[in-house]
């Protein structure tokens, strides 16, 4: 196979531009700013600017999408299962108005998380606990009167 002719760089001008595998290379994709890219995955870059040019193909978009869920995935096991630590998981999907046997699918890899009770999960996970008796506190107020927000404790 014929070797391929540098493109020019959009950024820098230079004719430097080739696709290339490695390791370590991220994307900005959604809510994650730093997607791990495979490492297998020829990724047009920069050789003097070291910019790089995710492909904008549906191919691609696919794959990158499937990382994100992957990715998700993983945020959402590793968060359950420091939850799980603390408290049932039948408490806990009570507590966040999931339904009944849901994390334990998103624990088991088979649905596929939303962003959303991603970063729920992971910002009680932080410190379960805690976490926890706030998330209880926050729904055992009877009016908004009692509610810990910023914007009441500030004033
Ligand atoms: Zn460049």
């Amino acid at each position: 196979m014929r070797k391929r002719q540098p493109t020019r760089c959009p950024r820098c001008a230079a004719m430097a531009v080739r696709s290339r595998a490695g390791a370590g290379r991220t994307t900005a994709y959604k809510t994650l700013p730093c997607l791990q890219l495979p490492s297998e995955l020829p990724i047009p870059m920069c050789t003097r600017c070291h910019s790089q040019f995710v492909p904008t193909s549906r191919r691609t978009k696919v794959r990158l999408h499937g990382l994100y869920i992957e990715e998700l995935q993983r945020r959402t096991r590793l968060a359950i299962s420091a939850l799980g630590n603390v408290r049932s998981l039948r408490k806990i999907e009570q507590l966040i108005g999931a339904s009944q046997g849901y994390l334990s699918k998103l624990r088991a890899g088979t649905s596929n998380p939303s962003p959303e009770l991603t970063l729920l999960l992971g910002l009680l996970a932080s410190s379960p606990k805690q976490m926890l008796q706030r998330a209880d506190a926050f729904w055992a107020q009877p009016t908004d009167d009692g509610l810990n927000l910023a914007t009441r404790s500030a004033s």
